[in-house]
């Protein structure tokens, strides 16, 4: 009897270990749910299939003259990340211009143009040499900022949520698969706004590369397939008002743009 009721125990258990599980794998029998959270996901250049966006990660001041403009002294000091969620996702086809909306709160809306790294194998304390076989594919993407209230709440030793977090704050290009367009170690980034140049710098200037990035991060956090990762911006960031056009590019993707309305 007092057998059984061990079993009976350990088998409840390990249900509950299952059902609560973090991993996001596929679960056998979906749960039933009051109501549908909609998926995040990115077209793949060349498929019929999209990426699913597990987490967004973006590392700050990860460019010298950047880090140096926000204040910061650029000695390669260790990487440091924020996530945004998942939903602040605002896909824009290449060719388009895609409405992006001014959010509310700010005086201050910043861009901020970035490669964007999209893992498609997970890891834990993941070594450099090894870091680039982790990721699926590259795209472009905006890292939108109310400067304002970023400042704020660094000044009042405040989470960055309200500055950097917030809906529609990464708008992003599609995915292209490393088989396709290789990795990005160098290379022209620039942004412009109504034609003119605001940010222009190279790749090869990013304090800590994609790789570096991926083996810092996967020590505080284990990585998983759909986790993407901003790899940081330039000097020369600024605002933007409504009407503008801002459209940034990448050496070897298409270029990226939207209009703030
Ligand atoms: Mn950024």
């Amino acid at each position: 009897m007092k057998r059984r009721i061990f079993f009976q125990n350990s088998a409840l258990v390990t249900t509950g270990a299952l059902a609560g599980c973090a991993v996001p794998s596929v679960a056998q029998q979906p749960a039933k749910t009051p109501f549908q959270v909609a998926a995040t996901t990115i077209p793949i250049v060349g498929t019929d299939a999209v990426f699913p966006v597990r987490r967004i990660y973006c590392i700050g001041r990860n460019y010298a003259a950047h880090s140096r403009e926000m204040g910061s002294d650029p000695n390669r000091e260790p990487p440091f990340f924020f996530q945004k969620p998942t939903d602040a996702v605002q896909y824009v086809a290449a060719g388009t211009v895609a409405d992006h909306p001014y959010p509310t709160l700010t005086k201050n809306y910043h861009y901020e143009a970035e490669l964007v790294a999209a893992i498609g194998v997970g890891g834990r304390d993941i070594p450099v040499d090894k870091a680039l076989d982790h990721v699926y594919g590259y795209t472009l993407g905006l890292d939108m900022t109310r400067r304002d209230l970023q400042r704020a709440s660094g000044d009042e030793k405040k989470p960055w949520e309200i500055g950097k977090s917030f809906d529609k704050s990464a708008p992003i290009g599609a995915i292209h698969r490393v088989s396709q367009s290789g990795h990005f170690a160098k290379g022209a980034i620039w942004l412009k706004v109504n034609g003119t140049t605001k940010q222009s710098a190279d790749l090869n200037q990013m304090i800590w590369s994609v790789a570096e990035q991926i083996s810092k991060l996967s020590l505080a956090f284990e990585l998983f397939p759909g986790d993407i990762i901003y790899s940081g911006t330039p000097e020369n960031v600024g605002p933007v008002v409504r009407g503008d056009v801002i459209a940034m590019h990448i050496d070897g993707l298409p270029d990226l743009s939207v209009k703030i309305v």
